[in-house]
């Protein structure tokens, strides 16, 4: 089975302002990057095309309130925060890029393709059940989850890397534990919350994991994390899918945020991802663009990465261009590491009530 991309032209459609960081050419680039690499000729690629999400859709994840105030806004034009203006028709473009979630998540479900990324705008993270923030409307990742769960999966695991923490997603599944939410992002920084001591309430407690980390970490971090927090998480909680809010915004060309990431760095988490979704969840992940908005240094070649590593094939090569090479050491910090560390030993004392891969070594 292939890898899927739902994108559609229409996704280039929404647009704050020209000089707004969350804009047309973030995908625009990323197509032209994918074009020339010939991604849309190989086998192992499958392109799928979005359908709108329904007002059911949205109403999962929703209030019927913020819903009519985002159709309403649409007809007029308004605004939401600073950040997040409602351009009119608005509600055109949040409901396609719920529903190229959803398109991926029935590709995936119905076997059409092994998993999938979803090349939608504008993204979702920071929605939450009655407001917008942060350039984000509809809570994309959230509406697809409680599709999937609609259609019969029990629990979901969602991996949010974007470098800003995914507030909405978390607050919308703060109390529950058939979705384990578990974001890496910088901290402190936008949106302010994420910290590690946040790990849920009720029967959710325990189901949600913030990994918040410092500027300037790097492939070495992500990969510490990866091993030591996010594998044996999932493989604990045996997930029936994986949803990853996936934000290129670590990326260590981003003009917003301060993390190292490389497009190498992206493509080996994702590999290691899929490796593991094949051991516990018949290797389905759905992939969903949130931030990154280095749009000719970084997001063409990390969302290649990703790409390439869903669909199975060599990663060996995947690197920006060498002339951003200095910029990457200029952002590298060799303190994240030990910080990150010291971060996650804490961490292991609260969840350590709830995890068996943490209590096996006693971390009381
Ligand atoms: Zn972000």
């Amino acid at each position: 089975m292939t890898c899927g991309i739902v994108y559609a032209p229409s996704y280039l459609n929404h647009e704050q302002s020209p000089s707004h960081p969350e804009r047309r050419e973030r995908l625009s680039y990323t197509l032209d990057q994918l074009v020339e690499e010939g991604i849309f000729d190989l086998p192992q690629i499958t392109l799928l095309t979005p359908k709108p999400a329904t007002r059911d859709d949205v109403l999962l994840v929703h209030t019927p309130e913020y819903l009519q105030f985002l159709e309403k806004t649409s007809i007029t034009g308004g605004i939401i925060d600073a950040d997040t203006y409602v351009p009119k028709d608005l509600i055109h473009d949040a409901l396609l890029a719920a529903g190229g979630a959803i398109t991926g998540a029935d590709a995936v479900l119905n076997q059409v393709v092994k998993n999938c990324f979803v090349l939608a705008r504008p993204p979702g993270h920071h929605a939450g059940r009655s407001q917008g923030a942060g350039f984000c409307y509809l809570n994309n990742v959230a509406i697809m989850v409680r599709h999937l769960q609609r259609r019969g999966l029990r629990r979901i695991m969602i991996l949010d890397w974007d470098a800003h923490h995914g507030n909405g997603t978390e607050e919308i599944f703060y109390d529950d534990p058939s979705v384990l939410f578990c974001s890496v992002h910088q901290y402190p920084f936008y949106p302010g919350s994420g910290r590690f001591e946040d790990i849920g309430v009720g029967d959710g407690k325990g189901y949600n994991i913030n990994l918040p980390i410092p500027a300037g970490s790097s492939d070495k971090v992500y990969q510490y994390l990866l091993e030591e927090i996010i594998l044996p998480l999932a493989d604990e909680y045996m997930p029936d899918a994986i949803a990853i809010s996936a934000g290129q915004d670590n990326h260590f060309t981003d003009p917003l945020t301060g993390l190292a990431l490389t497009a190498h760095g992206y493509a080996g988490l994702m590999q290691e991802i899929c490796i593991l979704a094949d051991s516990i969840c018949y290797g389905r992940i759905i992939a969903v663009l949130e931030g990154g908005y280095s749009v000719e240094g970084g997001l063409p070649y990390t969302n290649l990465g990703l790409i390439a590593a869903m669909a199975g094939l060599d990663i060996s090569n995947i690197r920006e261009p060498e002339i951003y090479q200095d910029i990457l050491e200029k952002v590298i910090s060799e303190d994240a590491l030990p910080q990150v560390i010291k971060m996650v030993s804490e961490l292991k004392k609260k969840l350590s009530d709830h995890w068996y891969f943490i209590r096996r070594y006693d971390f009381r």
